[in-house]
């Protein structure tokens, strides 16, 4: 069974998907982290997409849910901090507009939740990905408040980063994100809408879980 939370980037979505899974005691997938390794691979491709595209299939991206963290490796190494770089930050939605990356990503995904109970969280998910969820989330908030929870978590991580910089950034790839013609960011119909600009982070994490609870037990 999978749960999906949409959203764009600051929307609390990963955090929130990780704090419930821990809570309910299943499995969590942030599908953005699989996009920040393939633009990992592209960077080091030198942005040749040729050359790109032929990394991308001898390369091997893995990824686990533990102790309430999510890791992702690329081959064998341990990429987790590296894929949260403001360089990576600026390139991942071209990256993650390429139709090539997108049906690469969206296999990985399919084959992790063929066991098991997910909650995922992403941009398409709900709309493009597993639109038979069974149930679906999409979580908005001001731009300002996405940009200082995102500049929170780079600090915490010893970036410089402004917060004009990230309110930049934000901007930038929600525009991307929204207007690329392979599966764009798009709230699904049947997604329940949680404006997180004035909840507190456990207040939104509970008012999922009420919603999942009775899904898990059944
Ligand atoms: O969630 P996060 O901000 O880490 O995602 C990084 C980028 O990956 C997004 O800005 C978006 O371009 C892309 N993405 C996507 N589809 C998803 C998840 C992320 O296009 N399902």
């Amino acid at each position: 069974m999978i749960v999906v939370i949409d959203g764009p980037a600051g929307s609390g979505k990963s955090s929130t998907a990780r704090a419930v899974a821990g809570r309910l005691e299943i499995q969590f997938l942030d599908s953005g982290a699989l996009y920040r390794v393939a633009t990992l691979i592209y960077l080091k491709a030198e942005k040749n997409k040729e050359l790109f595209f032929e990394l991308l299939k001898e390369n091997k991206i893995s990824f686990h849910f533990q102790d309430g963290t999510f890791i992702v490796y690329l081959n064998d190494t341990n990429v987790s901090d590296e894929i949260r770089t403001m360089e990576v930050s600026e390139h991942v939605s071209e990256v993650a507009a390429m139709p090539e990356v997108r049906s690469y990503v969206n296999i990985l995904m399919h084959k992790a939740v063929e066991k098991n109970v997910y909650v995922a969280d992403g941009r398409d998910l709900g709309t493009a990905v597993f639109p038979d969820a069974a149930l679906k989330f999409f979580m908005v908030a001001d731009l300002e408040t996405r940009a200082q929870r995102r500049l929170a978590e780079l600090q915490a991580k010893g970036s410089t980063a402004s917060l004009e910089e990230v309110m930049k950034n934000i901007a930038a790839r929600d525009e991307i994100d929204s207007s690329r013609s392979a599966d764009p960011l798009k709230q699904a119909d049947d997604a329940i809408e949680i404006d997180t600009s004035a909840l507190s982070f456990e207040e939104q994490v509970s008012i999922i879980c009420d919603q999942i609870k009775p899904l898990i037990a059944s």
